[in-house]
């Protein structure tokens, strides 16, 4: 049976392998495909695509993005994403920036409760557009000030601890909609994360094409669950390890297994979204 991890992280965001890792390690675990989702980019698609055709592995776009619904912070994945589409771009680009100045406000935070990181030491040592809160962390942890990740996110930067800044979202329609204008499909990613299946019908109404059943924090039961979630509101059905390299001590990829065939109705959706979308051949 061939296996799929459809949520990877690379160093484009907050991941710490890089394109030739990432399709290496997808060849170590024998995955059929893999997708790469940084939050908020594309930049790392091109490089990892090549990657994976050089040893074989399928490889799919994709990008994480971080929406608010009715007052929930939900990600949403979209799969098949042309990496060029400008206005994907544009926005993209507009949360990068968003994400910037977030750093420096929170390492102002930090200064002052004493905590002497300059921002760019941040900046340094994530070396890419989408930096984030673990980032920060890690920083934190190189210059001495915290002993471990978890101290960093635990002291300072998890939600409503004294470093922590709310970041600008867009709605979930929104993601939908930068999305599909961009030919691609769009996922709810790990539900069972957030525990908000409240927002689920209405994602669905606002054209939601899937759900991540399979996760690395989903236990068997919650994957059930959401199985069955996706069956009645006729979502695809994805998953993946969500792995950010070694920045969690311990690399995910080819932790869940990820049945190929939900990879074939995926793309089967994407065919039909652009099918639809090309102009009518007239008579
Ligand atoms: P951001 O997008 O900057 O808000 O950062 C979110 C990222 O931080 C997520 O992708 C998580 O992987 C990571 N994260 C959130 N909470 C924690 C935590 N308590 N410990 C380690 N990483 C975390
Ligand atoms: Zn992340
Ligand atoms: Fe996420
Ligand atoms: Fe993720």
């Amino acid at each position: 049976m061939a296996f799929i991890d459809l949520h990877l992280h690379s160093h484009f965001s907050d991941g710490t392998y890089g394109p030739e890792e990432l399709a290496a390690q997808a060849r170590r675990y024998e995955l059929a495909a893999i997708a790469l989702t940084d939050h908020d980019s594309v930049e790392g698609c091109p490089g990892t695509a090549q990657a994976c055709a050089a040893v074989g592995v399928e490889f799919i776009t994709g990008t994480e993005l971080t929406a608010e619904e009715d007052g929930n912070e939900v990600h949403i994945l979209g799969y098949c994403v042309d990496t060029q589409n400008a206005t994907l771009l544009t926005q993209i680009a507009r949360f990068q920036a968003v994400r910037q100045n977030r750093i420096r406000e929170m390492v102002a935070r930090l200064n002052q409760l004493k905590v002497p990181l300059s921002a760019d030491a941040v900046f340094a040592l994530a070396n890419c557009k989408a930096p984030g809160r673990p980032h920060v962390a890690r920083a934190l942890v190189a210059a001495g000030l915290c002993s471990s990740l978890d101290e960093a996110f635990e002291r300072f930067l998890k939600k409503n601890r004294p470093a922590w800044v709310p970041k600008f979202k867009m709605t979930g329609a929104e993601a939908l909609e930068l999305i599909h204008q961009a030919g691609g499909v769009a996922v709810l990613a790990h539900p069972g994360l957030n525990r908000t299946d409240e927002v689920i019908p209405g994602l669905v109404e606002a054209g939601m094409d899937g759900l991540e059943c399979f996760h690395t924090k989903h236990a068997t039961a919650t994957t059930e669950r959401y199985l069955k979630i996706a069956d009645r509101f006729h979502l695809l059905v994805t998953g993946g390890s969500d792995c950010h390299g070694m920045n969690k001590g311990k690399p995910l990829i080819g932790t869940v297994k990820v049945p190929y065939e939900y990879l074939e109705k995926l793309k089967a959706r994407v065919a039909g979204i652009s099918a639809a979308a090309l102009p009518r051949a007239t008579p």
